[in-house]
């Protein structure tokens, strides 16, 4: 072995911050601090705790980002990966080439999805997934001869992933900024947060508002012009906003008035967050035409996405498209990898073995009583969610929303909370929480406890004019 010569000691001696600092663009990197601050590197974890760099231990009320649904660190998970890393870590998945893993799963989220949502287009992620959902309904239509119908539904404060394509279909305000977006054929109704400890209308006169300006909107756009309507069940990322009870059904139930297909965005919702593998039937009794899922599909373990399209839809696209021109031109080399496609399937043997959805079931209305227990507090401006995906939004007692203030107080709750050993994720005023699946209900206890505390500390300062 050679010794390593002098750029590579110094590299080596620097700390990873440093290194980070000044060679990585980070996702949604605040470019004001670029290259300036020092990142918070996790090293190592292990069932809901992660450790960074300098050995810290953190409670991981984040999940990942939703994603970390059976814990860090888990053998069997680490197995499946280098099995079939070993065995066979990657081959082509376009045409009519295939892998047993890729095969496997695909018949297994074929048996755990509604109705006949049997058809498995894998992808890398859930943008992708999103994206080529989005495709499927265009390509879908325009088989038909229907090609003006490309026209896509989606809705403020959306968030459906970071491609050019996703991002346009994503309705958060905060994230609207100097990149170019498509507008021609994607159109945002109203958010369908409804918050009953907030609202001065009833969850009935909200749903028929949101419905009107639903078929408005369609009858503007024409039906004739529109493929597809995408929603998450529960908006994520936009603020864990929960529609009013009825909505999710009512609103399936125009697309298909119209002809419409309704795709329902599972990336945070599915894989048991609210209990169930699906949420769209069991709990919203939605009948979509396809299902995007991704994130605790392999429990973060790998990165993989995929859209379930119906039977219907499938054996549709096999009989109108071109004969001259025959192939689903969409995909990704590393759709479907036989790596993150083997540690879902062993993700799926261990969800099924420990009843992960019913420990959710059980856990996570304790999780969210817990959680509006902080109500009574001054900076708190309300406590929303569902099982084990929650929201503690801040507020000054003055205006309400993401205003500096308000964020600011977020920002410092946040921070307490970093200092006592809890990660919540930050997001404008808001602290989201969503922990791995198996969260227990004392580690449940300590997350309101620390957070409570992180809350009358921020409070404490707030009175104190230090924010
Ligand atoms: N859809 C929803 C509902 C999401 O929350 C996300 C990610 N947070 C995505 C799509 C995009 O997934 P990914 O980041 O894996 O591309």
């Amino acid at each position: 072995e050679t010794a390593p010569d002098k750029t590579t000691q110094k590299l080596q001696s620097r700390p990873v911050p440093r290194i980070d600092a000044r060679h990585v663009l980070h996702p949604w990197a605040d470019l004001s601090s670029l290259g300036t601050q020092d990142a918070l590197v996790i090293h190592s974890a292990k069932g809901v705790r992660v450790r960074d760099s300098a050995g810290k231990s953190y409670l991981d009320a984040i999940g990942g980002m939703w994603c970390m649904t059976l814990g860090y660190g888990r053998e069997e998970l680490a197995e499946a990966m280098a099995d079939q890393a070993r065995q066979m870590a990657y081959y082509t998945p376009f045409g009519d080439v295939s892998s047993e893993p890729a095969a496997r799963l695909a018949e297994k989220l074929a048996k755990l999805s509604p109705g006949d949502l049997n058809r498995v287009h894998f992808t890398t992620c859930g943008s992708t997934a999103v994206e080529s959902a989005i495709r499927i309904a265009q390509y879908h239509f325009a088989a038909q001869g229907q090609p003006q119908r490309r026209h896509v539904l989606s809705r403020i404060n959306a968030y459906h992933g970071g491609t050019y394509l996703t991002q346009s279909l994503s309705g958060k305000s905060a994230d609207r900024t100097l990149f170019h977006y498509e507008a021609e054929f994607v159109h945002h109704l109203s958010s369908p947060g409804y918050d009953p400890d907030r609202s001065n209308i009833s969850a009935e006169a909200k749903l028929q508002e949101l419905l009107s300006e639903m078929e408005a909107e369609i009858a503007r756009i024409g039906p004739e012009n529109i493929a597809c309507f995408i929603a998450e069940p529960i908006m994520a990322s936009g603020g864990v906003l929960t529609p009013p009870e009825g909505y999710q059904k009512a609103t399936c139930d125009l697309c298909h008035k119209y002809g419409i297909l309704y795709i329902s965005d599972e990336v945070v919702t599915g894989f048991g967050r609210l209990g169930y593998f699906f949420a769209s039937d069991v709990r919203f009794g939605l009948a979509p035409d396809m299902i995007i899922t991704a994130k605790g599909l392999s429990s973060g373990y790998q990165p993989l996405g995929a859209v379930l399209i119906s039977d219907r839809i499938a054996t549709a696209l096999a009989r109108n498209a071109p004969a001259d021109k025959p192939v689903f031109s969409n995909g990704f080399t590393y759709s479907g990898h036989p790596v993150a496609c083997a540690v879902a399937l062993a993700n799926i043997e261990i969800m099924e073995r420990e009843n992960i959805c019913g420990h959710v079931r059980d856990v996570g209305p304790y999780f969210i009583d817990k959680l509006r227990a902080l109500r009574g507090k001054d900076i708190v401006y309300t406590v929303r969610g569902d099982h084990l995906m929650a929201c503690v939004e801040c507020w000054t007692g003055e205006e309400v929303g993401p205003t500096a203030a308000n964020m600011a107080l977020a920002q410092r709750v946040d921070s307490y909370c970093q200092e006592a050993g809890l990660l919540v994720r930050p997001y404008e005023n808001l602290c989201i929480l969503s922990p791995p699946l198996i969260i227990t209900r004392s580690d449940i206890d300590r997350i309101v406890a620390i957070l409570s505390e992180a809350l009358d500390r921020a409070e404490a300062d707030q009175k104190a004019g230090k924010i």
